[in-house]
């Protein structure tokens, strides 16, 4: 009995399982119960398996196989053993502690009056309790195989369940695929996984209604391991793989599985059967090649599985149409900027550099569907698309930019040359064999020029750069640091303007005087805006004024201006000098009612009189938006506020449109002072003195900006200029120094 007991013991604990037997533990310390067990089973065969009798003597030494061994499929366990309920404590453990929900439990006892409560067998799923003595050999094989059937029946469920928690994780991964192909991919990926056998390939075809004639010519869109240098070819490559005999039964099933239009499972060789036709006019096959025969759980899980990814193959077709549709340009019949953004953002930022986005603009094209139509427009766009298509085959990304642009992507090194580009623009376009000649535009721009920009503002870029090349009248205009530079300065400027302008204290006025030539005396100042920005440096207002105007945040400087402006009247009064500062308003302020009522309020309270004020309007903004701002400029002179047209001569009003200009003074632009000495000096000369007598005529004082030298001034005063402006007498100045200044230059 020992000896047995030995025997059994030391063939009870094999670590490794071996699939081809039924296992079942027998627990019970009656070794010569065991013994029964043992001859009663020793011939069972269910499904073609034997049975491999495991034995226990105790609940303890149950446990520790248990634990070791995954499938053993049932237990036929006595209840007591080591004590009187040592059984049930083993269920306790197989079920709670080792998880093992699906072995089958049958509980045996010597002694027919311990019931186990009917409540336990419920909770911890024991299948039926036997009085041994009730139990002859036929009964315990009927029992054993009933067990059994049970117990293979919940494992095929349990391995599917795990399998479709596989499948649930793979279909994270699936959903993020873009297109059928890549889902295809990720779908052979996961069944090798899901019916266990990770080394071995698979391939997915795609098989439209035509090649069902010709199947062999079905196109492989995915494929893994060693089938992987297949993808792009046919299916006829994968035959060639195998022997003759295998060639047929592949065959046999591909034509089976496409004529019964489903799934066909043989045990070392599936094809799946996937119907979009609906959504992509294709069907898909699934060739699954499996180095040795799945077990019946195994194929009953790839059946599993092959239903629940069918609904996958239909979803991804559905988003591809839908993707297709939402990413078409219909016009130039290629994808859209849309399209493009998205593909270039699945580029890592850190590779973006390796590429070069070339735009193609059709120019005249608004003109032209005018004019002839939007389908011959269209023509023209997509002639424009073959054509690029032919002459720059290294373009890895193409897509329309907008109505009249096509993007291209292109790996740095295989960037068209400027005189290859020069040498494409010259070419015409061939509709319906006629040839046409068509401007076109060309931008171009390297990622690795703007490194720290996102996607989306290399489109702004982008189009800047195109919208610089019309401007310009440049036909091929690559897009340089310097002019990222600009547009990243001005940015700059924008955001760190924002807070400048809420804090106020970073703006000062810089004063300078405006003198009477002919003693040299101050009669008044213009008052300049100067911001100093975080870093220290100054920056000029004709870099900053531009972007306040341009974003919405002008008024507010006008009215710190304004306000300046104020306090350096009052001041300078205080110090006992009457004479008026002028200071600029920015083209859309000056008929704001914010500015007429604050200028208003420091009047009406005698901050200021009115004369010491004057507001400097530019000649080109009071010609052009006179109707709008005659009435607030005639308002402001009714105040007593003196109005000038500043840079006069710049904006090219005509004759007529100056008698419209209600001003005060006149202000002639540097420009032409600088000109009375140079070159064409006498046409500015002759301008000039045109300019001095239409002030005389109507009434204008005048002033003179920018004078430098003597030379200027002499003659100036030589044609009846009176009043000027410029670094001869004084450069701007902050208001302490200007005080200085005229303790020095005191006024007549
Ligand atoms: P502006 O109103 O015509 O001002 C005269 C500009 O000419 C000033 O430049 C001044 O420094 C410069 N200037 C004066 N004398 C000479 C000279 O002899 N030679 C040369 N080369 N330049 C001279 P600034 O201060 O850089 O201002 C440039 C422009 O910015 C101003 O032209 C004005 O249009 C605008 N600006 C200045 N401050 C303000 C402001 O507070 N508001 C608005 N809206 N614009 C302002
Ligand atoms: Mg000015
Ligand atoms: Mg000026």
């Amino acid at each position: 009995m020992n000896e047995l007991f030995e025997f059994s013991e030391s063939h009870s604990e094999p670590i490794s399982s071996t699939t081809d037997k039924w296992k079942v533990l027998s627990v019970e310390d009656d070794q010569s119960y065991q013994d029964v067990i043992a001859l009663a089973l020793s011939d069972l065969t269910f499904m073609g398996k034997g049975i491999e009798l495991i034995r226990a003597n105790s609940a303890a030494q149950a446990a520790t196989i248990l634990s070791k061994q995954q499938d053993i499929s049932l237990i036929l366990l006595d209840i007591i053993m080591e004590t009187d309920d040592a059984g049930f404590y083993l269920v306790d453990t197989v079920r709670n502690i080792l998880g093992d929900t699906i072995v089958r439990i049958v509980l045996l006892t010597g002694q027919p009056g311990i019931n186990p409560r009917q409540d336990a067998m419920q909770e911890y799923d024991i299948a039926e309790y036997w009085n041994k003595a009730d139990l002859n050999a036929e009964k315990l094989l009927s029992v054993v195989v009933s067990n059994l059937r049970t117990w293979q029946m919940s494992h095929e469920l349990y391995v599917a369940r795990r399998g479709l928690q596989m499948i649930v994780d793979a279909s994270r991964a699936l959903t993020a695929k873009q297109d059928v192909d890549a889902f295809a991919h990720t779908v052979l990926e996961e069944i090798a996984h899901v019916i266990n056998i990770p080394n071995s390939g698979g391939i997915a075809c795609a098989l439209t209604d035509e090649q069902h004639e010709n199947i062999s010519q079905a196109a492989i869109v995915a494929a893994t391991q060693h089938f992987r240098p297949l993808v792009n070819s046919d299916l006829e490559n994968v035959y060639a793989l195998y022997s003759k005999d295998k060639q047929r039964v592949i065959q046999q099933a591909v034509a089976e599985c496409i004529d019964l239009r489903q799934h066909v499972f043989h045990q070392n060789l599936s094809v799946l059967y996937f119907d979009t036709r609906q959504y992509d006019n294709q069907q898909y096959l699934m060739l699954i090649d499996s180095p040795h025969n799945l077990d019946d759980s195994h194929l009953s899980l790839l059946q599993v599985f092959a239903e629940n990814i069918s609904s996958g193959f239909v979803n991804q077709a559905l988003m591809d149409r839908l993707s297709q549709l939402a990413y078409l340009d219909a016009s130039f019949g290629i994808q859209n900027r849309n399209w493009l953004v998205r593909e270039l953002k699945q580029i890592k930022s850190s590779n973006r550099s390796e590429y070069t986005l070339i735009l193609f603009r059709l120019e005249n094209q608004d003109a032209i569907e005018m004019m002839v139509g939007s389908d011959y427009a269209n023509a023209i766009r997509r002639a424009l698309v073959a054509s690029l298509k032919q002459h720059f085959p290294a373009s890895m990304l193409m897509a329309s930019w907008d109505d009249d642009t096509i993007g291209m992507v292109f790996p740095k090194q295989q960037v068209p040359k400027i005189y290859e580009i020069e040498q494409f623009r010259g070419l015409p376009l061939v509709i319906d064999n006629v040839d046409i000649q068509q401007q076109i535009n060309v931008g171009i721009l390297h990622f690795s020029d703007l490194p720290s920009l996102a996607i989306h503002q290399i489109v702004i870029v982008a189009n800047l750069a195109l919208n610089k090349a019309r401007f310009r009248n440049l036909h091929v205009l690559q897009f340089d640091t310097q002019m990222l530079n600009s547009l990243t300065a001005r940015m700059n400027i924008l955001s760190e303007l924002k807070s400048a302008i809420a804090s106020q204290d970073s703006f000062h006025l810089a004063l300078q005087p405006k003198v009477d030539m002919s003693n040299g005396k101050p009669v008044g100042f213009e008052a300049l805006l100067r911001w100093q920005r975080h870093d220290g440096s100054m920056c000029p207002p004709s870099d900053f004024i531009p972007v306040a105007e341009a974003s919405g945040m002008s008024l507010e400087l006008s009215e710190l201006v304004l306000k300046m402006t104020v306090d350096a009247i009052q001041h300078i009064h205080k110090a006992g000098y009457h004479l008026p500062v002028s200071f600029n308003l920015a083209n859309n302020d000056v008929s704001h009612p914010a500015i007429y009522r604050a200028i208003e309020a420091y009047i009406d309270t005698n901050q200021i009189l009115p004369s010491m004020l004057e507001i400097e309007v530019t000649e080109s903004q009071a010609t052009r938006d006179y109707r709008v701002l005659n009435p607030i400029l005639t308002k402001f002179i009714g105040l007593g506020v003196k109005v000038s047209i500043d840079d006069f001569g710049t904006g090219y009003s005509s004759l007529s449109q100056l008698t419209n200009l209600v001003a005060t003074t006149i202000k002639v632009d540097r420009q032409f002072v600088h000109d009375l000495t140079g070159e064409d000096n006498e046409n500015a000369l002759h301008i000039i003195q045109m300019i001095i007598r239409i002030a005389q005529r109507f009434n204008f004082d005048v002033i003179v900006e920018g004078i430098e030298t003597k030379e200027q001034e002499a003659l100036l005063l030589e044609n009846d200029f009176r009043f000027a402006q410029g670094y001869l007498y004084a450069k701007p100045m902050p208001l302490s120094d200007l005080m200085d200044w005229l303790a020095a230059n005191p006024p007549a």
